[in-house]
């Protein structure tokens, strides 16, 4: 038996075995097959052979067959592989906004997520408690933006300054190391909520104009962009100007997420702009926004993402991909069934900040994608999915990965498989994929941590329930 994470489409073994003695693996190209579908033969006639519907689909090819080597060193079964993803986003975020992490860090989780077959990094970059990346027109973000004065997530109280951004050169090596694996990054810059860093460094972004400190707690923030003010759009076009330089990719992230809408209710500029678009209501506000910024992108060719909480503004532009995370008013149904795109996650089985006693790795293997009462239309439209590691409470490398790893793999099996049958087989695949672990020094949860017993789940959440209430309640002096 070969173990293989995400498990491939189809295997058919043969009645021999093939000698192998470390020889050149041939590689083809047939456009006729998928651009990630691929065909591995281990044959005691021809050796080992790939083809691929494109170099991307080849490289797929050699992320089965390293772990095929892996398992047997000399002596492989013959077999024939045919495997292709069942959705084309398959999608992986990381916030480096609440924490900072460096770009060797990145390197390794990247290069282990591609061996699982992910083809999308999404960067948070930007949020509350500080904004991470250069930006030269605007230098002050990146310059003021990135440096917080002290600490106050869950169970951390520091109040040592933190800082931490990545520069030009930094993240165009992100790029082309994601490059290199077939990953395309997806940047986000979260506007107009979780916006503190932005308008610290830049108080006419706001409705009040006011300098505001860094935030060092976490939580939802008031501190929004000014949606009526001009200056606002001037300045983030000219972030977005920047950011397209340096990510060239297909897709964008501009958030959306969690917008508290009171300093608008008491802005001139705000409800002018209302009047003057026949604007209903603030969620109309913010989506009207994110329409003008969206168009900008547009124009450049990209595809624009945006959290499922921008779709309460019924004017939302039906170009934007809707990201699910938590939609208790079910938006993101509709919004799938009505034929737009979709991309599905959601907070109790992909988001991968919570620990294991709440988010168990079996739960996250049996997550389902489609969501009750979704029709084909619906289905069709989800574009794949994402998990998400958000750093409020993770403030060290080996943390982050022992969150991420492993069940990143568990989303991986659903974004490239949809097989949540047989988690005995998926058990064992990850032992098998150990080696990869191990050679990117990548800090794995130990197998007694991926399903804790009951009685420790329970005890793990109310801890985690205890300390965020903790971070919350923090005041910070006057
Ligand atoms: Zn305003």
């Amino acid at each position: 038996m070969i173990q293989i994470v995400p498990a491939p489409k189809k295997t058919t073994f043969f009645q021999r075995d093939y000698a192998y003695n470390g020889e050149t693996v041939r590689t083809s190209i047939d456009i006729l097959l998928g651009e990630e579908e691929y065909i591995l033969e281990v044959t005691s006639e021809d050796g080992i052979t790939i083809i691929g519907g494109s170099e991307k689909a080849v490289f797929y090819g050699e992320c089965t067959l390293e772990q095929i080597l892996l398992q047997n060193k000399k002596r492989i079964r013959a077999m024939k592989i045919e495997d292709e993803p069942v959705f084309r986003y398959r999608g992986f975020m990381i916030d480096c906004a609440r924490h900072f992490f460096t770009v060797d860090e990145l390197k390794a989780i990247i290069d282990t997520m591609a061996r699982l077959k992910f083809n999308y990094f999404h960067w948070h970059l930007t949020d509350d408690q500080g904004f991470r990346m250069q930006i030269d027109a605007l230098d002050k973000l990146h310059k003021e933006g990135s440096v917080r004065l002290g600490s106050h997530f869950g169970g951390t109280h520091s109040n040592s300054k933190y800082e931490g951004y990545y520069t030009t050169q930094q993240m165009q090596e992100i790029v082309q190391f994601c490059a290199e694996r077939y990953i395309e990054v997806v940047p986000e810059i979260d506007v107009p909520g979780h916006a503190t860093a932005m308008i610290h460094a830049y108080p006419e972004m706001s409705c009040r104009g006011r300098k505001v400190p860094v935030e060092t707690r976490q939580g939802i923030f008031k501190n929004i962009l000014c949606a009526g003010s001009e200056t606002t759009y001037e300045y983030l076009c000219k972030i977005l100007d920047e950011m397209c330089r340096i990510f060239p990719g297909e897709y964008f992230h501009l958030g959306g997420d969690e917008v508290p809408k009171e300093n608008w209710e008491h802005c001139s500029a705000c409800k002018n702009a209302m009047k003057e678009n026949g604007l209903e209501s603030y969620e109309q506000l913010q989506a009207w926004l994110m329409n003008r910024l969206a168009a900008y992108l547009q124009q450049k060719g990209k595809k624009v993402i945006c959290w499922n909480d921008a779709l309460k503004g019924e004017n939302l532009s039906k170009n934007f991909i809707a990201e699910r995370w938590m939609d208790r008013k079910n938006l993101t149904l509709y919004w799938a069934n009505s034929g737009r795109k979709v991309i599905m996650g959601d907070f109790y089985h992909t988001y991968f900040d919570y620990p294991y006693a709440m988010t168990p790795l079996k739960k996250v293997y049996r997550y389902s994608p489609y969501l009750k009462n979704m029709d084909i239309r619906g289905k069709e439209s989800i574009e794949g999915l994402e998990c998400c590691v958000w750093t409020e409470h993770i403030s060290s490398n080996a943390a982050i990965e022992y969150m991420l790893f492993p069940r990143a793999a568990a989303v991986a099996q659903t974004a490239w498989g949809c097989g949540r049958e047989n988690y005995a087989y998926f058990e064992s695949a990850l032992k098998a994929f150990k080696p990869i672990f191990k050679r990117n020094r990548i800090n794995c949860a130990p197998q007694k941590d991926w399903n804790p017993l009951p009685h420790k789940r329970l005890g793990g959440v109310v801890k985690l329930l205890v300390t965020t209430l903790k971070g919350l309640s923090y005041q910070p002096k006057a």
